[in-house]
């Protein structure tokens, strides 16, 4: 099969599509057959060789893939060839032809869910439930500003937050991203490249401020985030790439919290209860991965460099 291999740290050129042997699964692992790949920014952070989870080199990068079953090791129940799944992390890496996993992180695709939007489960959405639901615990009724809302996590955030009841304030940098964050259910959106947008967002919530901030880019906003929180209001940090000064004060005059998250530290047992939510609300429907970009396996360099430009619109896949 092929895969793409990482050798060696560095810049979107070290990712290299191979000729690799077929994977055979062990007992209690799986095979799947691969039919599209999430890019997450995660993944360049990780190839680059600066990100604090480094990878024994050689590797084959990614977490999020979705495909059919193709083989069962000994003592696995519940999954069977042929089925549809999508992966919340793999064995093996999912940027490739086939993936080995663990069943206890492969769940169902519904029939209705294509694969490139199987690939755009996992991280995009588990992040976004556990920044809201476990770490906000952001209730029905509460207003929620999700600041960077046309990307893989805020897109997944803006579904979660108005099937649970939020009044949802999002953000995007451009028209389509505004677009794609008001058809994904926003009440409002905002431009987060307008200089007088906190001034805006605050103004929406007719200057009571939000109970919940999903932040992606904590570095350029959160000094600014704990001067438009409600009393008793949380921020949770899921993006940051810098650093950030902040004035304490906005938060304390406001028995506010500055709440952070890695998906990594969410335990198999959160995970379990993450998918169940996540599973029943692509079947209900009110969750809608949105694909944003397909691009061959072949040219996951080029994916490297676009999933860290501007202009997010939902999510990229591979497809090999
Ligand atoms: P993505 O699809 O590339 O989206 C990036 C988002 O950030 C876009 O909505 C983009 O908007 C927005 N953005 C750009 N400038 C911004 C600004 N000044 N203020 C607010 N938002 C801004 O990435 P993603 O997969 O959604 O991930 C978002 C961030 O969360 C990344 O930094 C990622 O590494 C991180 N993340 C963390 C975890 C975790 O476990 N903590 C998990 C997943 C992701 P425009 O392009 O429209 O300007």
């Amino acid at each position: 099969m092929k895969a793409i291999r990482v050798k060696q740290f560095g810049g979107p050129e070290v990712l290299k599509l191979e000729e690799v042997p077929d994977l055979k699964p062990g007992a209690g692992q799986v095979v799947i057959k691969v039919r599209a790949v999430g890019v997450n920014p995660v993944d360049t952070y990780m190839r680059s060789g600066v990100y604090p989870r480094k990878p024994a080199l050689p590797y084959t990068p990614g977490t999020d893939a979705a495909g059919a079953v193709e083989s069962v090791g000994s003592g696995v129940t519940g999954l069977r060839p042929s089925d549809r799944v999508y992966t919340a992390t793999t064995l093996s890496g999912a940027y490739a032809e086939q993936a080995l996993c663990d069943p206890a992180l492969v769940f169902p695709l519904p029939a209705h869910v294509s694969f490139a939007q199987g690939a755009a489960i996992h991280v995009p959405y588990a992040t976004a439930f556990r920044a809201l639901c476990h770490r906000a615990q952001a209730q029905g009724g509460e207003t929620a500003l999700i600041h960077g809302a046309s990307g893989g996590v805020g897109v997944a955030a803006v579904q979660l937050a108005r099937a649970a009841g939020l009044h949802v304030v999002g953000t995007a940098g451009s028209d389509r991203g505004k677009q794609l964050v008001t058809s994904e259910g926003a009440h409002q959106v905002l431009d987060h490249s307008a200089a007088n947008h906190f001034e805006q967002a605050l103004a929406a919530t007719g200057g009571r401020g939000y109970d919940v901030i999903v932040e992606m880019l904590a570095n350029v906003n959160l000094g600014r985030d704990l001067g438009i929180l409600a009393p008793k209001g949380r921020v949770v940090v899921v993006g940051n790439r810098g650093t950030v000064e902040i004035n304490a004060r906005d938060i304390m005059t406001r028995d506010g919290s500055i709440l952070a998250m890695s998906l990594w530290n969410a335990t198999p047992q959160e995970l379990a209860s993450i998918h169940a939510a996540l599973v029943a609300g692509l079947e209900n429907r009110s969750l809608r991965p949105i694909i944003g970009q397909e691009i061959p396996l072949a040219e996951a360099a080029r994916a490297h460099v676009a999933v860290m430009e501007s202009g997010a619109y939902g999510k990229m896949v591979l497809i090999p």
